[in-house]
């Protein structure tokens, strides 16, 4: 199962005096059976030895870190990452942390996030090396550090957003010591960087189980410091009005979006579509009344929710068009529900077309997604009130088109059109 560009690096660096293996990600994902043309390596030689062994090889080869000692190249449709050996974790009270090469790979393997990711193959000899256990952690379907949880969360407490999403990726469970050191140490997580915490929480939105790494998250308190407004989703459950969990509806609009993603027609997992879907009731705790006879409403959660949504996006990090257009999926997926069903006037179709502008599509999963009630049949009413829209705007796009065109044909390319 090793590919042969694999062998060709190990005899490369073989023959120059240097160790290769192939580590993490790619020798996990080999026995989950899931090839990835990404691969990552670790060697004893120096980044400046590699960049050379590299150069005479492949087809581009480029700096990803030289303080972090990686370089990457591209052979043809490979993408290959060499690291080079490393040490002692950085002292976590040093104001400076250096990177201490290593000289050894069962000292690299050590500092490594989770025993899973602890793996190497040793080239060229193919001699598997596992020293925490982690073939029998894939096997289990579990989660767990190479040494204590504490310490290793303490050394990089971003671990512990990437074991959520890990889990949500892989459908993998976290160790119990795992999720009571996230649970004890989540407040860590503020000492590392908004940059690095998005990418983790794209990975988790963006992977086949968000459900497990969200529940994750909020389960372990770590959403309280990432994305405060979701665990404010579960709001108290009153049992004479029996008012519905908004953070357990958000889960399901998530994965309906999800299910709806094909239409966009992308081949990768879409963010924006995503992260709406599960924020975009995100507006309601701060909205919520409660009115004589026990109703309860949420007066322009939609409002407020967008600018709760751009600005928890924007301490994230996100770019402007990320915040922009999450945001205005959250403003505009109220409009549907908040015109009626069926009452709508063709103006205001092309309003909401307007609106939506290059959103229409995502807007389309959204508002469709969120077409869920627990009354059954309520629901499916709103789902057919939905397509009947979708079809409409359809419809007076081609309508659009075909009037926008007219003007500027004569009878024969009208025929030629029409295949006449
Ligand atoms: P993928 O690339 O599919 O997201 P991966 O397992 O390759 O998954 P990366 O984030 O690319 O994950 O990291 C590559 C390897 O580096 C991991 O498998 C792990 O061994 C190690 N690693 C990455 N980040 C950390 C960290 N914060 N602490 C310890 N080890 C880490
Ligand atoms: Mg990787």
């Amino acid at each position: 199962e090793i590919a042969p560009v694999v062998d060709e690096l190990g005899n490369r660096f073989a023959a120059a005096g240097h160790e290769l293996a192939l580590v993490g990600g790619p020798v996990r994902d080999i026995l989950l059976g899931r090839g990835s043309k990404d691969l990552d390596f670790a060697t004893s030689a120096r980044p400046e030895a590699v960049e050379k062994l590299l150069a005479g090889w492949a087809d581009h080869v480029w700096d990803i870190g030289k303080a972090f000692g990686t370089i990457g190249c591209r052979k043809g449709e490979w993408i290959l990452e060499i690291t080079t050996y490393r040490s002692e974790s950085y002292d976590p009270t040093s104001r400076n942390p250096e990177v201490s090469y290593g000289d050894n790979l069962p000292d690299d393997l050590s500092r490594r996030d989770f025993a899973m990711n602890a793996m190497a193959v040793r080239l060229p000899s193919h001699e598997f090396v596992d020293p925490y256990g982690g073939l029998a952690d894939v096997a289990a379907k579990v989660i767990r550090t190479p040494g204590s949880p504490e310490d290793s969360f303490s050394d990089d407490p971003l671990r512990m957003m990437r074991a959520a999403r890990f889990a949500a990726q892989l459908g993998f469970t976290p160790d119990p010591a795992v999720v009571a050191a996230m649970t004890a140490m989540a407040e860590r997580i503020t000492i590392i960087s908004a940059e690095r915490v998005r990418d983790e929480l794209v990975k988790l939105v963006c992977a086949k189980y968000p459900r497990i790494g969200l529940d994750l998250l909020v389960s372990t308190g770590l959403a309280d410091h990432v994305l405060p407004e979701l665990p404010a989703l579960r709001l108290e459950r009153d049992e004479h009005h029996r008012h519905k969990d908004v953070y357990e509806h958000s889960l399901t609009v998530l994965e309906q979006a999800i299910e709806l993603e094909p239409r966009l027609g992308g081949t990768e997992p879409d963010f924006i579509s995503r992260f709406a879907a599960l924020i975009h009731d995100i507006g309601k705790p701060k909205t919520r009344k409660f009115e004589a006879g026990g109703k309860v409403t949420f007066h322009h959660h939609d409002v407020v929710g967008a600018k709760l949504a751009k600005k928890r996006m924007k301490a994230l990090r996100f770019s402007n068009e990320q915040i922009e257009q999450v945001g205005k999926l959250v403003e505009l997926h109220l409009r549907f529900h908040g015109y009626g069903t069926g009452e709508w006037t063709d103006s205001a179709v092309r309003r909401y077309v307007r609106d939506a502008g290059d959103l229409l599509s995502r807007l389309h999963i959204l508002t469709r997604a969120d077409c869920t009630t627990r009354n059954k049949r309520k629901a499916e009413a709103l789902r057919s009130a939905y397509d009947d829209l979708e079809e409409r705007i359809a419809r007076l796009r081609e309508q659009e088109e075909l009037d926008s065109i007219r003007p500027d044909l004569d009878g024969n390319q009208i025929m030629e059109i029409l295949g006449i």
